[in-house]
């Protein structure tokens, strides 16, 4: 036996043994040391409590007491420190340990004087560990379950190899399932939204840290659907270094679409309540002037009767603006408090000359020439008069007011496509993109005597005659409105 080792092997394994005897007498720890055949040359005594009395002594580990599927784990260890000359660890049973059925040995080659003389094996008892992590196996295993049963999906991460596991709800989640869903962490993060991405990745990395995770993000699912999904998880460091993140995730879009929804009727119930209260205000405000605008009238009405014939030119003026004065009034009081529309048969090209006519004088005030084309005899639309002049009026006063060196409004009425168009195109300010994607929003006014309430009750009030009102504008050039309404066929209107 001597000739097949190195010369100094004897030496070295005694060295090796007078070093560790005294040290592993009663250690939880067990060393033996092996030649390159794995004959075991030296075993210290602590070995007993695991091995009993079997002498390891002058045997590979191949003929030890173990538990047979276990010989294979060593064989492959063995071979890997032999060639690759680094530890390996293998976890076995010793076969006639008693309740401390597990150990952990890791070898370690002995480079002396940089060769390869032997391998150094240290033995610890592991069985605590191991119990431990079946222990967590079992309850991840029930877990599992549980989220089943609370419907949500269950997965795992392993951190180093970027690998998933997914439970069937996930897929059930996501829409897809394990042949078509290549489950890696790459693969799970093109199902997220890209606006979402970045916010999953920093969750990832920071529950590395903090060892927890939660967050809400979207998904598009295998089938194009855009879910919000809601997921918690725990990182763990498993025996090795192994890491993983697993958790829960659960489909929370149907509890998200509601909240959106109860927000947003929140704010508009806000923005109708603050409605309610400006046109209690104006119909408060209009009574009030109403009555003294009576008063004015008849005095005005008195007094010209009496009046030298110079002075009734004035009194004409003045009976004018009182009758304009009453007129906004009645205007304010139909905004304030909106009677049910009455529909009849209206001839726009009639109804839109009123109102041209109505707001000349305006217009005149601004410098601005309203110019009145109407393309067709007649265009007849089904429709109640007030609200539509109130609409035209809103809309021919915002083009006189964007023109504040004065300009044309230019006003046309035709037909196109069996739809009736009125079109007030002025050359004012016109608007920015912002600005036209808050129009209609009540209270939005760029003016310092604005209501900011035309636009949205003249696009309600087209809305109630099954119309739409469409705007295009260009900063520096102008504004197009267009009020689009469903035409009465002439052969209809005759009816
Ligand atoms: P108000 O006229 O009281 O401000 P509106 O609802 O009628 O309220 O209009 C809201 C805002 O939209 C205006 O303040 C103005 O900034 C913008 N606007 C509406 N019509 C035009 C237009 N023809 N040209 C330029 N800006 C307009
Ligand atoms: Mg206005």
């Amino acid at each position: 036996m001597e000739d097949n080792r190195f010369p100094s092997i004897d030496a070295r394994v005694r060295a090796i043994g007078e070093a560790l005897d005294s040290a592993f007498r009663e250690g939880p720890d067990w060393v033996s040391y092996h030649a390159l055949n794995a004959e075991c040359l030296y075993v210290t005594p602590s070995a007993r409590r695991w091995v009993g009395d079997t002498d390891l002594v002058g045997r590979p580990f191949s003929s030890w007491p173990m538990c047979e599927e276990d010989r294979n784990s060593w064989m492959r260890a063995w071979l890997a420190v032999i060639t690759g000359r680094a530890a390996e660890r293998v976890v076995w049973r010793p076969a006639c340990a008693d309740g401390r059925p597990w150990m952990e040995t890791v070898l370690m080659p002995d480079d002396f004087r940089a060769e390869l003389v032997g391998v150094m094996a240290w033995h610890r008892d592991v069985t605590e560990e191991k119990e431990r992590e079946a222990a967590l196996e079992v309850s991840i295993h029930k877990l599992q379950l549980a989220y089943g049963l609370a419907r949500s999906g269950y997965w795992e991460l392993d951190v180093a190899t970027r690998r998933l596991t997914w439970s069937q709800e996930v897929y059930d989640i996501w829409e897809t399932d394990p042949e078509r869903f290549g489950a890696t962490y790459d693969a799970f993060l093109e199902t997220v939204l890209p606006e979402d991405r970045p916010l999953v990745e920093q969750a990832v990395s920071r529950a590395m840290r903090t060892h927890s995770y939660e967050m809400e993000y979207r998904i598009r699912t295998a089938r194009g659907q855009i879910r919000f999904v809601r997921s918690v998880g725990r990182y763990l460091e498993l025996r090795g270094g192994r890491g993983v993140l697993f958790g829960s995730v659960q489909d929370v879009t149907a509890q998200k679409e509601s909240e959106l929804a109860l927000a947003a009727s929140r704010e508009l119930l806000a923005q109708s309540d603050k409605l309610a209260a400006v046109g209690q205000l104006a119909a408060g405000i209009a009574h009030e002037i109403r009555n003294p605008l009576t008063a004015l009238r008849g005095f005005i009405d008195l007094m010209y009767q009496r009046a030298r014939s110079h002075n009734r030119r004035y009194l004409e003026i003045m009976r004018g603006e009182v009758s304009r004065m009453e007129a906004i009034v009645s205007e304010l009081l139909r905004l304030a408090r909106p009677e049910r529309p009455r529909f009849q048969l209206v001839d726009l090209v009639d109804l839109v000359q009123e109102v041209v006519a109505f707001m000349g004088a305006q217009a005149l005030l601004h410098s601005v020439e309203i110019q009145y084309e109407p393309l067709v005899a007649c265009v007849m639309v089904q429709g109640d008069a007030n609200q539509l002049k109130q609409v035209f009026i809103n809309l021919m006063r915002n083009g006189i007011e964007a023109m504040e060196r004065g300009g044309v409004l230019r006003v046309r009425v035709f037909e196109e496509g069996g739809q009736a168009r009125v079109q007030i195109v002025d050359q004012g300010s016109g608007m920015p993109p912002e600005a036209l994607a808050r129009l209609g929003e009540p209270f939005f006014t760029t003016k310092e005597q604005g209501t900011g309430l035309g636009v949205m009750v003249s696009q309600r009030m087209v809305a109630d005659h099954g119309g739409d009102l469409r705007i295009e504008s260009e900063v520096g050039r102008g504004t197009t409105v267009t009020v689009v309404l469903p035409a009465v066929q002439a052969a209809d209107a005759t009816v």
